[in-house]
């Protein structure tokens, strides 16, 4: 049996059984419908349904490689794009490991020209080294470190929506994607309506786009004579308090080659490294903002605006900006890992375990073939590193592995 024809056998018998974990959207009736089929590849999109059920029949039916809704609601969602008639949108919010650099990519990415059948490590590059080609084949992998730097992104941006935008708890929905991050949405009243460009502002806001210092609290105060700096504190509120948090963040670790990086001089980058903790511990009072010697507004507008780095969220920005976009429809199976998207109350998040409860195939063992993968974990068990090799395995790891073009089956059965 075809790795394809054994994903969605797996898929089918997951959604019999399972078809009541999908969650249908507010106003289905309203939405847009999209679905990737594993045959076609091609996204089949412009699916009206009016109810609950006729949804759920379309996806035992035809079992789609993966399933999206869109977060505008239309009055005629099978329409055109330009014939639907946009109603609203839902603001919804992109959180992936593949526009977060992490370390670890270079440890479980690879990329391959496709022009000249050049390899290569971590991201692929904007132009192939051997003959310039811009195109690449590339294969990305969920790890925990990934998966971790993702949560921490959602963390920053849900504080940033519910202390410094005001939106209830009950209106924000988080959830894990089913591959490399985070999604979360906002269903309010207040946001329906925003176009576009409003909603490029909630971008820019979140990721901290044009934050400067001298804005957010850093000035000279003083009479001429003496001058005084004053800075953000820590407890203030909305990007003051995150930026002045954020220099604490960046200052706790800082080294010599980060604070040079800044364009800081060697005697004052010295000064601040011989003075960490009195600057810490300064933050209790007044800050730092006099203490060293030779740091004046330039400098120190230098570092808060590194600072602000460490708390920005980082979103994929043309994902909340789009007012058409469809997303994945959470309870449904991500095609590229066979993974459930699937949702959980804000209150979880910190701990939340996305490689535990978005398993989907529970039962069977399956003999497989590995072309090669990095070692990863699955609930409690960790598998591989394989390399060219036989290994018996429980189903949620033979499918992400089919589903990852790393693998092949030798024992038929489901
Ligand atoms: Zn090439
Ligand atoms: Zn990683």
């Amino acid at each position: 049996m075809d790795n394809l024809t054994f994903i969605r056998e797996a898929f089918s018998k997951f959604y019999n059984e399972n078809i009541d974990r999908i969650e249908v959207p507010k106003s289905i009736g309203s939405r847009e419908f999209g679905f990737t089929m594993f045959r076609e590849g091609v996204m089949v999109r412009h699916k009206g349904f009016i109810n609950p059920e006729d949804l759920k029949e379309f996806i035992k039916k035809n079992v789609p490689s993966n399933v999206y809704y869109s977060a505008a609601y239309y009055s005629v969602p099978e329409a055109k794009m330009d014939e639907k008639g946009w109603l609203g949108s839902d603001l919804f919010f992109d959180i992936d490991a593949d526009h977060i650099p992490t370390k670890c990519d270079k440890k479980h990415d690879t990329w391959t020209c496709r022009g000249c059948g050049f390899k290569g490590r971590g991201e692929a590059p904007e132009k192939c080294p051997s003959c310039s080609g811009e195109s690449f084949d590339e294969k990305t992998w969920l790890c925990e470190v990934c998966l971790e730097t993702a949560r921490n992104e959602t963390i920053k941006l849900v504080d940033m929506l519910m202390d410094d935008l005001g939106f209830s708890p009950k209106e924000i929905k988080c959830s894990f994607s089913g591959h490399r991050g985070y999604h979360v949405q906002v269903e309010s009243e207040y946001i329906l309506n925003l176009d576009s460009n409003a909603r490029k502002e909630i971008v820019d806001y979140v990721t901290g786009t044009g934050i400067d210092a001298v804005f957010h609290g850093l000035e000279e105060i003083g009479d001429g004579k003496t001058v005084f700096l004053a800075g953000p504190s820590l407890n203030d509120a909305g990007w003051r308090g995150r930026a002045a948090r954020g220099v604490y963040e960046f200052l706790l670790t800082a080294t010599d080659i980060d604070l040079k990086k800044l364009g800081l001089k060697k005697k004052v980058v010295e000064r601040i490294l011989a003075n960490r903790d009195e600057i810490l511990a300064s933050w209790k009072v007044n800050g730092p903002w006099n203490m060293i010697e030779g740091l004046g507004l330039e400098g120190w507008r230098k570092i808060i605006n590194y600072g602000v780095t460490f708390q920005s969220a980082k979103i994929d920005t043309v994902v909340t900006s789009d007012v058409h976009r469809l997303i994945r429809l959470p309870g449904t199976l991500h095609g590229k890992t066979g993974l459930l998207k699937i949702s959980f109350p804000i209150s979880r998040i910190e701990d939340f375990d996305p490689l535990r409860e978005a398993l989907a195939f529970k039962s069977g063992e399956v003999e497989v073939y590995v072309d090669e993968a990095p070692a990863f974990r699955l609930g409690d068990d960790v598998f591989g590193p394989f390399e060219k090799q036989k290994a018996v395995l429980p189903l949620s790891a033979v499918i992400l592995l089919l589903c990852k073009n790393a693998a092949r089956v030798i024992d038929q059965h489901v």
